[in-house]
């Protein structure tokens, strides 16, 4: 018999109707021992997640603004959710207490993390499933960084003793035992640290989408659902802007190698994507596994002949951005050329004084400078070794009339990144996943 974690998302426990489902499919698998809740999150459009509720009590108590008119919102939602669902459990004692210490001052991460607190004490009645606080197995260093080993060895013993159990998601305890929770998004990583810690056959987290799509459905109609994907193809397309899952959420598992299975609860008999190690050869057809973009970004040119031979050019260069706090993407080059990719948010009331710096530090025969600049990312285990797929990209955003400004092929041979304009953004994600998907 193998161990399942199943990590439930906001929108997965935002009411009783949705824990119903949670209910349902973790009784459907005795594996699935460990369950890790986010707080309710939206019920629809409109609605609000309970997190950003209870940031906005701790930050009305800090301006003795009175919080009671939003905290009762919150109370409701969940004495909703307890009755709807038949529980007996008395959530009134926890709310009060709740309810006064952020009165009397406690912290922010304190009061966020009570929303992942109650939801772990409703799943835990509902389940029969003991409830175990985090606090007492995620621990943080005194610099507020995950305490790895220690959280790894306390969950692997902790939960040795405990056959089944509901572990709140997205905290856990600084060395004085105070609670610190993860950032946004943190309860990932909190499933992520559970099936490392107990050493799970799967990380299953289950979300409200079927998994990821090769491309975004805002851009490509219908994009096809993407089966398995391996752990580094998933951080290039994450880095571009897909996102299924917290960032630092991959690390635990990936270093324990536990696949982590991203499953939609509304739609539990899809088949979701596979996130290993190792996925396998890829069909030829199928040669790329995604494709994502990312927008606001800006190349500075240098051009200056003979450059390649100019010892401490490069390193001149990057001493100008050291100096300025800018952090650069990637940085192509040619034999005389060299480009700087830089995201539009590092160059906000700098880039006149950067370029000016450049022009003095590196004498550069030309600096140009191309603002509103996309990135766009394919991405695919399939293109090592596999030849003329960097010709059929081109050759369809040629054909979809695109101008490509860049080109970077990270040396990992998985992604081939190319720079166009912000206009052309959409079109050049369209002609790529039609040349290999159609
Ligand atoms: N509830 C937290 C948030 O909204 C953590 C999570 O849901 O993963 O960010």
């Amino acid at each position: 018999m193998g161990v399942k974690v199943a990590k439930f998302g906001g929108t997965s426990v935002a009411d009783a109707d949705q824990i119903r489902k949670v209910e349902a499919i973790v009784r459907a698998d005795n594996d699935r021992r460990y369950v890790v809740p986010s707080a309710p999150g939206k019920r629809s459009a409109t609605d609000s997640k309970i997190t950003d509720l209870l940031y906005l009590c701790h930050q009305h108590a800090q301006q003795e603004v009175p919080f009671e008119e939003v905290f009762s919102i919150i109370a409701g939602r969940y004495t909703d959710i307890v009755k709807a669902l038949g529980l007996s459990l008395d959530l009134a004692p926890h709310l009060e207490t709740i309810k006064r210490e952020i009165s009397e001052g406690t912290t922010a991460d304190y009061t966020a993390s009570r929303g992942e607190y109650l939801s772990g004490l409703i799943l835990s009645a509902l389940l029969g499933y003991e409830f175990i606080d985090p606090t007492s197995i995620i621990f943080f260093d005194s610099d507020e960084t995950l305490d790895l080993k220690k959280t790894k060895e306390r969950v692997g013993a902790l939960l040795s003793r405990h056959e089944r159990a509901v572990i709140p998601g997205f905290y856990g305890a600084m060395p004085d035992g105070t609670v610190k929770t993860f950032s946004r998004g943190g309860s990932d990583i909190t499933g992520a640290l559970i099936a490392s810690g107990v050493g799970a056959e799967v990380y299953e987290n289950w979300t409200d989408v079927s998994g990821l799509l090769m491309a975004d459905p805002a851009v490509v109609d219908n994009p096809r659902p993407i089966d398995t994907i391996t752990y580094r193809e998933l951080r290039e397309l994450a880095y571009m802007g897909a996102k299924v899952l917290h960032d630092e959420a991959i690390f635990p598992v990936k270093y324990s190698g536990i696949p982590v299975l991203i499953k939609n609860t509304n739609s539990p008999e899809d088949r979701g994507t596979l996130i290993t190690q190792d996925a396998g050869p890829i069909t030829h057809e199928k040669t790329i596994t995604g494709i994502a973009g990312k927008k606001d970004f800006t190349i500075i040119m240098i051009e200056k002949s003979l450059m390649n031979t100019e010892i401490g050019f490069g390193r001149r260069l990057l001493t100008v951005l050291e100096a300025h706090n800018v952090s650069f993407e990637h940085m192509p080059s040619g034999i005389d050329t060299i480009s700087l990719v830089i995201e539009d948010n590092q160059l906000v009331h700098k880039m006149g004084r950067v370029i000016e710096e450049i022009r003095a530090e590196c004498k550069p025969d030309s600096v140009e400078v191309y603002p509103n600049m996309a990135l766009i990312a394919t991405v695919g285990r399939g293109m090592i070794h596999t030849p003329g797929i960097a010709a059929r990209i081109f050759g369809a955003l040629y054909k979809g009339g695109v101008n490509v400004r860049m080109i970077d092929q990270g040396s990992s041979e998985i992604n081939i990144i190319v720079g166009v304009e912000t206009k052309d953004f959409e079109q050049a994600i369209r002609s790529i996943y039609k040349s290999f998907v159609e």
